[in-house]
């Protein structure tokens, strides 16, 4: 299930505190902003799928690992924007669910992940990307997002192209925006070439890199209303693309194409995009090539679940799990479909099920376990429900989400301390500071003095911004 995170984005009043602080940083960086950056940033729509995470944390890995950037995980962060953009900071890799909708191969995403890449092993725009890294909650990831974004705009004023619709600073700001550009040359042709050597380590072609750079370079594309804040923020003048076409056709690897299971699951993610964010039209044209393939059809069970009835989507999701059992996202649809069914015990073990396939762990899942647990409703379940939800928090520290059902949970069996920490948590991973501190308070006058929730409870007390837990 595609879904946003919540408190949404902007809600809170802490966060535009958040984001100003933020902002100043972001000068400090040598970057020009204007002061619309909170403003701008609390706008961005952060969503979460475990299926669509997991597979672009696929593309990245290899390449994390060739450019010497993988320790553990990566963090995927989908932005629900139809335009096209990425950006690496550290371990962390920014999406727009718009790239991953335009391409057509795995390979044109995880080329424009390896010259990201090249980017952050480069050092390029250090400073900026320090400041990326350190943020930790998705609230402060959505203001510094903003302000990637204006990174973006910044480029594009002094290139000529204002008034393409990103929120630019009109004036000041002109040595940054020059100092940028002067060293950006160089850091792209850089990060091209880091590219090419990611890819050939890990036996992938540079087409996809080539054909989307391609497209952003294209007159054609100038013409449209939307201006990609990726090309904006990558200049793409014809000499490069051709430096780089020459790279990508001397490697042995130019024509190797994507694994087909690989190609199959990235078919299936564009379909569930275009089923969750874009609407039936969206999803007929992509079904129109090849209407009986695997992709296709789990798009069509995907409509047939948001849309249609329930009973026909179970009828449809039989037959994807059937051909693929192993599947766990074809588990998880069939969970989200008996929930909306109102049948929460065999949603729970429909998502049991997509738990125990998923080689990914995904956090996800489990909450979604969890919340069908809570919804069967008896004593047993809610047990349940608590232990499935500490699980889902242990493998994402940062799921607000999370928090919220585990203290409806806890105070659904009347353990009121958990319940009140469980709620400072989700406030202190939502960025909203306050209510964290003051549910934290709470919780400690029913805790024993130096018990372990106890002095987790005092380092939320005890947070400010200079101290941020880890
Ligand atoms: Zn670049």
């Amino acid at each position: 299930m595609l879904s946003r995170p919540r408190p949404s984005i902007g809600e809170s009043t802490s966060l535009s505190r958040t984001a100003r602080g933020f902002a100043t940083l972001m000068l400090a960086a040598a970057v020009a902003v204007s002061s619309s950056v909170s403003a701008f940033a609390q706008g961005v729509p952060v969503v979460r799928d475990a299926e669509i995470e997991a597979l672009v944390r696929d593309y990245a890995r290899p390449i994390f690992k060739a450019a010497g950037l993988a320790n553990d995980g990566i963090d995927i962060v989908l932005v629900n924007d139809q335009s096209f953009n990425a950006f690496v900071t550290g371990r962390r890799l920014f999406i727009n669910t718009g790239a991953l909708v335009t391409a057509e191969t795995p390979n044109e995403i995880i080329g424009v992940i390896a010259h990201e890449a090249g980017h952050i092993a480069g050092g390029h725009q250090q400073k900026l990307r320090d400041q990326l890294d350190r943020a930790k909650t998705m609230a402060i990831i959505a203001t510094l997002l903003g302000a990637g974004a204006m990174v973006a705009g910044a480029t594009t004023n002094s290139r000529g192209l204002a008034g393409a619709g990103m929120g630019v600073a009109a004036g000041g700001g002109e040595m940054a925006q020059r100092s940028i550009l002067a060293y950006q040359r160089t850091e792209e042709i850089t990060a091209d070439r880091s590219a090419i050597t990611y890819l050939n380590a890990t036996g992938q072609s540079g087409m996809g890199m080539l054909k989307t750079f391609g497209r952003f370079q294209s007159a054609l594309s100038l013409a449209g209303t939307q201006v990609d804040p990726y090309r904006i923020s990558h200049p793409m003048p014809q000499e490069r693309i051709a430096n780089l076409e020459v790279l990508v056709k001397q490697s042995p690897f130019v024509n190797v194409v994507d694994p087909p299971a690989l190609q199959q699951r990235h078919d299936m993610m564009r379909i569930k995009i275009a089923a969750y964010m874009q609407g039936q039209a969206a999803v007929a044209r992509l079904m129109r090539k090849n209407p009986a393939s695997l992709a296709s059809r789990y798009g069509d069970a995907q409509q047939t679940y948001l849309f249609g009835n329930p009973g026909a989507a179970l009828t449809k999701t039989a037959a994807l799990i059937k051909e693929q059992p192993k599947n766990p996202y074809f588990q998880e649809l069939r969970g989200d479909i008996l929930m909306k069914a109102n049948k929460p015990k065999d949603a729970a073990d429909a998502y049991a099920k997509a738990v125990s396939l998923d080689p990914a762990r995904s956090g996800l899942l489990l909450v979604s376990l969890g919340q069908a647990l809570m919804a069967v409703g008896t004593p047993d379940s809610i047990q349940k429900a608590v232990t499935q939800l500490n699980n889902g928090v242990a493998r994402e520290r940062e799921n607000a989400d999370a928090y919220r059902f585990l203290a409806q949970a806890y105070g659904e069996l009347g353990d009121i301390p958990a319940a009140d920490l469980a709620t400072a948590e989700g406030h202190y991973y939502a960025g909203d500071y306050k209510n964290a501190k003051i549910f934290a308070m709470r919780a400690q006058q029913k805790l024993k003095r130096g018990e372990p929730r106890w002095v987790r409870a005092q380092d939320i007390v005890n947070y400010t911004p200079s101290n941020k837990l880890k």
